[in-house]
C-alpha cells in the first residue's frame, strides 16, 4: 500500500539523505531526493507528498522558510525537519511556521518511522478521499475512535520522554477518565455510550495543540502526551479539556496530570502519578483535575 505514498526528502548532507532514503524505502515508501531546496519545492508543485521532510542547517533555504514556501505550494503536505537537540529552539520555530513535527540527530530508524507514520496517516484521514479508510492502520490505531492505541501510546511516549530527557524542557501527561461512565451506558445504551467515546475523542483532539498526542489507553480512559509543556501549561490544558467535556459533551471527565522532570525520572513513574492524581479528582468529587 505504500508504495502510492510519495515522500520528499530534501537534504543536502549526504550521510543524512542516504539513511533517511533506506529507513523510508524500506518501510516502503516512494523516496524523492532532492539536495537543494528549490528542487524540492518544484518537486511539490508537480507531485502529491503526503509529507516532506527537510534539514534545518545548512541549506540555502533554512528549514523555516522552507516550510513557509512548502506550505503555499501545497498547503496538505505535512513538513517534519530533521534538527540537532542543540537546535531544538530552530525546530519549534519552524513548527510555528507550519512544520508538523521533527526528527531529532543522530537519526534513529524507528523515530524516522514513527514521525513520518504519523504524519501520512494524518494525510490520509483529513483527506477527502473516499477510500480513506484504506489507509488508516489498526495496528496503531483505536477501532473506535480512531486515536492511537494503547500498545502505540507506549511507544509513543519513549519516543517523547526520551527526546525531552536530552533537552532543558518539560513533558506532562494528563490522565484522563470519562465520569459515571457505567451509569451512562445503563441509562442510555451501549450504543450511545460508543457515540459519546468517539465525540470524547474529537473534543479532546481540538481542544490541544497538533504536536500534543491524544491515546485511548483504555474503555472510557484516555491519556495526553504534551511535549514542552510545564506543569503550570498542563494545568491550564486539564482545565480547557475539562470545561470543553461540560460544554460538548453530556458527561464530565476528571483528569490526572503529571510532569517530568519533576515528578518523575522514568515512564512508568510519570504514568503512575497521572493515575494517582486522577484517583484523587475522582475521590474528591469528580469532574475536576488534580496535580500529581
Ligand atoms: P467513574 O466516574 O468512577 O470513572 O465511574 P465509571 O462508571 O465511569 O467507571 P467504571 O470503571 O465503573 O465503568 C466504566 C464502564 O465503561 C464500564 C464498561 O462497560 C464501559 N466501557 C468500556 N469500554 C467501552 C466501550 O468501548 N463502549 C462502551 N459503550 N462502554 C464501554
Ligand atoms: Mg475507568
Ligand atoms: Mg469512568
Amino acid at each position: 500500500m505504500q508504495q502510492d505514498v510519495n515522500i520528499l526528502v530534501v537534504e543536502d548532507d549526504q550521510k543524512t539523505a542516504g539513511l533517511l532514503e533506506s529507513t523510508l524505502q524500506s518501510a516502503g515508501y516512494h523516496v524523492w531526493m532532492a539536495a537543494d531546496p528549490n528542487e524540492g519545492l518544484e518537486l511539490l508543485r508537480s507531485n502529491i507528498f503526503p509529507v516532506a521532510i527537510t534539514e534545518l542547517r545548512s541549506l540555502k533555504m533554512g528549514a523555516t522558510q522552507f516550510t513557509r514556501e512548502a506550505n503555499k505550494i501545497s498547503p496538505g503536505t505535512y513538513v517534519i525537519v530533521v534538527t540537532l537537540y542543540s537546535l531544538i529552539n530552530s525546530a519549534i520555530e519552524a513548527m510555528e511556521a507550519g512544520a508538523y513535527g521533527y526528527i531529532t540527530k543522530p537519526l534513529n530508524t524507528s523515530e524516522i518511522r514513527i514521525v513520518v507514520e504519523r504524519a501520512v496517516e494524518r494525510f490520509f484521514l483529513l483527506s477527502t478521499r473516499e477510500d480513506k479508510e484504506y489507509f488508516v492502520d489498526l495496528a496503531v490505531r483505536d477501532g473506535l475512535t480512531g486515536l492511537f492505541n494503547r500498545r502505540y501510546f507506549n511507544e509513543l511516549i519513549k519516543i517523547e520522554f526520551n527526546r525531552i530527557k536530552r533537552t532543558p524542557s518539560f513533558l506532562s501527561l494528563l490522565m484522563l477518565d470519562i465520569d459515571n461512565f457505567k451509569n451512562y451506558n445503563d441509562t442510555q445504551g451501549h450504543q450511545a455510550g460508543d457515540i459519546l467515546l468517539k465525540d470524547a475523542a474529537k473534543v479532546f483532539k481540538n481542544s490541544v495543540r497538533t504536536i500534543d498526542i491524544v491515546c485511548r489507553y483504555g474503555g472510557e480512559e484516555f491519556v495526553v502526551i504534551l511535549p514542552y509543556t510545564d506543569k503550570k501549561g498542563a494545568q491550564v490544558i486539564a482545565e480547557r479539556l475539562r470545561m470543553q467535556t461540560g460544554l460538548y459533551l453530556p458527561t464530565t471527565v476528571s483528569i490526572g496530570v503529571s510532569t517530568t522532570p519533576e515528578d518523575a525520572d522514568e515512564i512508568t513513574q510519570l504514568i503512575e502519578k497521572a493515575d494517582n492524581a486522577l484517583y484523587q479528582a475522582k475521590k474528591s468529587g469528580k469532574n475536576k483535575w488534580c496535580v500529581a
